[in-house]
């Protein structure tokens, strides 16, 4: 029997793990990912304000597997019935598979967005925003983040964090825009509280039922018909599939099957099944502490610690209140 993962992210690692520990040996295995590292990406708001840490969210694919074969290649298409993958340097055929190629930033077609603003998805996205943020601290300005879910709230309270280190807190202004009536949507209401809390704490001007209509060089608008002035824009605005899944997250039951021989799990999904949703967190939550206790490198262990957390929900305030 051959399994494919196709994505080494959160879901496909942890998973690749789980079948390299519960499927035979005859059983050959293949984690398929565009890069020969694992990043721990629910932790990369951290490396805005603390570069340094960046070495410790990239973690080798080699030390995350016993024994997969590591294939890096670029997914352009599967065929979830088939069982086959078109990568960008071949075919690769599978007796079970499992998508596990994450999403990316949605922009939701909004003018001027994608063009002006720095998505937080990779560590080069970072970078960028660190660098254009620290410019705002000595030239004074506002930043604008847009969308206050768990990536949104932690970057802006990194960036509160980080003027304050950078003795700019009066020169710059931290602004969270949600177009829902609270920040972190769709958690329950003391988490969201909170996290609203730990917003204010810091300073940071959070403005909730503000729905972005567009942006040009220096101006945000919004559909109230109000204007947004700034200086720097981070977009946290939602998730859409990848281009290779046709640019959609597509809807699964709580079985993950997305076709004869594949399933599909992560970001890469919505789970439309909430009664099996509860219980698949439940169960993150246990696969976490077993990580928590096994002897593995430092940097895995901040990936098994963040996983537990993340099953509970209750990563992201620990993360905004630093
Ligand atoms: C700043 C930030 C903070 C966050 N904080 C939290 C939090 O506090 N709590 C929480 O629960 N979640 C949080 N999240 C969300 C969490 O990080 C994601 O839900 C999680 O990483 C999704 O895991 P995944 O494996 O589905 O996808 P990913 O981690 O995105 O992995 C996808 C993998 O697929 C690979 N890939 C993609 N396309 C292709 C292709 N065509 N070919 C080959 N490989 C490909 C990528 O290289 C990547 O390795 C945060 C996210 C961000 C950005």
């Amino acid at each position: 029997m051959h399994v494919a993962v196709l994505g080494a992210g959160y879901a496909g690692v942890t998973l690749t793990r789980t079948l390299e520990r519960q499927l035979p040996e005859s059983a050959e295995i293949t984690l398929v990912d565009e890069r020969d590292t694992h990043l721990v990406q629910h932790l990369l708001h951290r490396a805005v304000r603390n570069p340094e840490i960046e070495d410790q969210l990239q973690v080798p694919l080699e030390e995350c597997c016993q024994r997969a074969t590591i294939r890096e290649a670029t997914v352009e298409s599967v065929d979830a019935d088939e069982g086959r993958v078109n990568i960008d340097d071949g075919t690769l055929s599978y007796d079970i598979g499992a998508i596990c190629l994450g999403a990316r930033t949605a922009y939701y077609g909004l003018s001027g967005v994608r063009s002006r603003a720095t998505p937080l998805k990779r560590l080069e996205d970072a970078r960028e925003i660190r660098s254009a943020f620290l410019d705002c601290c000595e030239d004074g300005g506002r930043v604008v983040v847009g969308g206050a879910g768990l990536s949104g709230v932690q970057v802006a309270g990194e960036l509160a964090d980080l003027a304050r280190e950078e003795g700019a807190e009066s020169a710059v202004d931290v602004v969270l825009l949600e177009q829902k009536a609270d920040v972190a949507p769709g958690f329950p209401e003391p988490f969201q509280n909170a996290v609203a809390d730990a917003l204010d704490c810091r300073g940071i001007d959070v403005r909730t039922g503000t729905t972005v209509t567009g942006a040009d060089e220096t101006t945000l608008t919004t559909d109230a018909g109000t204007t947004i002035e700034y200086d720097q824009l981070v977009w946290t605005g939602g998730i859409t599939g990848q281009p290779s899944l046709g640019d959609t997250r597509r809807q699964v039951q709580s079985t993950l099957r997305l076709g004869r021989r594949t399933f599909g799990l992560g970001d890469a999904v919505r789970v439309i099944d909430d009664e099996e949703s509860a219980f698949r967190r439940q169960h993150r939550v246990r696969l976490g502490r077993h990580l928590s206790r096994q002897r593995i490198s430092p940097r895995w262990q901040i990936a098994a610690s963040a996983a537990s957390s993340r099953g509970c929900r209750g990563m992201s305030i620990a993360h905004v209140a630093g």
